[in-house]
């Protein structure tokens, strides 16, 4: 059993509602803390002099100076198991070449598909343990993982594999989801109906057989798939125990009711969501997963988020580090600029990245500090916790705790 703290401010982020607009005041917020844990587990949050006094025997972790203690950031959007770089894509973009021209021009998903199909497992597994690591050395700790750059049954259960292996190697957990509906591969013949159930026959009962992700994504646009035919995909999905995520509403609307319908866990994007979608959304419990390293990426607006949480949805603030659309991969630059521009308080921010975050991957265990959660635990060297979202990401966690352990 140890005793860490004391902590000038914990926020324990318990005790907040799951959808709707969070005010600053509604934050839990312990003074002069501590946080008791043991294997990894929290056993009690609570007043540091107090608790240390009440459990004598128990082994102190000090912590020297001012530190603001939060859950560890979950970011439940990434595409981070990729091979190769798309700066060209990126370059290309900024010179006024659109998307299609660009995917014309031998650029795009595709690109970053046939690089990856390329590298082997090992390096597959090495490139996202590392970005893993980066991430969260940043105060991330839990990250979703999606595969999406094999688009064959081969190719996509060697990037899942690869998934695994980096997450048995690295300190952070990591969610894989499959997203071999990511586009319509080139190499393929057939339709995007063929694709898909040649997905759905081969790939993902290998999934399950071999346990690699318990959620199926995919993404819904018009140079994607269509609206018919992922909802045939995803219902078939459901059939056989998978959650359900989606891209939607990024570059066109429609995908909001298909969510509902399916009742999918998340949509994600949601860049170009207008009244009619955010009040479907906010009739259901689908939750809005904002992206805005895509929107920086891309140079295109924000999702609604500020509208989403005035209708009443929940928010999720995720990265979508993936090589074409969001190559920053920094989650609370991403957050904070968003904030900015959204007018987001700092609790619904934080709620974005923690406690709402965990809904958006079902994980019961993470996402709040208090009694049988993870000790998942990241702290700020300052003593008031408006300093971290203020300083837009350059104030970055000082000490991050996996499972109770110092993350070094
Ligand atoms: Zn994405």
């Amino acid at each position: 059993m140890k005793l860490t703290g004391p902590f000038k401010q914990l926020l324990t982020m318990d005790n907040l509602p799951e959808k709707g607009p969070l005010s600053d005041d509604q934050l839990e917020i312990i003074p002069d803390a501590g946080i008791l844990h043991r294997e990894g587990k929290i056993i009690a949050t609570g007043n540091f002099n107090q608790m240390k006094e009440q459990y004598a025997t128990t082994t102190i972790e000090w912590l020297e100076g001012d530190y603001v203690g939060l859950p560890g950031i979950i970011d439940t959007h990434t595409h981070i198991c990729w091979a190769g770089s798309r700066a060209n894509d990126y370059a290309l973009r900024q010179s006024g070449k659109s998307y299609l021209e660009i995917a014309d021009m031998g650029g795009g998903i595709w690109d970053t598909v046939l690089k990856t199909r390329e590298a082997t497992l090992e390096e597959l597994a090495e490139l996202t343990e590392q970005r893993a690591g980066k991430l969260l050395k940043l105060g991330v700790t839990t990250i979703e993982v999606k595969s999406g750059y094999g688009l064959s049954v081969e190719f996509e259960l060697k990037i899942l594999e690869a998934i695994a292996f980096a997450n048995k190697r690295c300190m952070a957990d990591l969610i894989p989801t499959c997203l071999a509906g990511h586009i319509l591969p080139k190499d393929f013949v057939g339709n995007e109906t063929d694709y898909l159930k040649l997905i759905i026959k081969k790939l993902l009962p290998e999934i399950k057989r071999l346990k690699l992700a318990d959620r199926v994504d995919i993404f819904v646009e018009k140079s994607a798939f269509s609206i018919p035919a992922a909802k045939s995909y995803l219902s078939k999905a459901k059939e056989m125990g998978f959650d359900i995520v989606l891209h939607g509403d990024q570059f066109s609307t429609g995908t909001a009711t298909l969510a509902i319908e399916m009742n999918a866990v998340s949509i994600d994007h949601l860049e170009a969501a207008d009244v009619n979608e955010i009040s479907i959304l906010a009739k259901g419990n689908v939750i809005p997963v904002v992206l805005p390293g895509a929107s920086l990426g891309l140079g295109e607006p924000f999702a609604p988020a500020r509208k989403l949480l005035d209708a009443g949805t929940s928010l999720v603030i995720a990265s979508d580090w993936n090589p074409g659309s969001a190559p920053m991969g920094n989650l609370l630059v991403e957050a904070a600029v968003l904030g900015a521009r959204e007018k987001l308080t700092m609790a619904e921010v934080w709620a974005g990245l923690t406690c709402r975050a965990a809904n958006a991957i079902r994980k019961t265990d993470r996402g709040i500090l208090k009694h049988d959660y993870l000790a998942d635990i990241i702290a700020f060297k300052t003593n008031d916790y408006k300093e971290i979202l203020y300083r837009q990401g350059q104030l970055t966690a000082g000490m991050i705790w996996k499972n109770g352990e110092i993350v070094t």
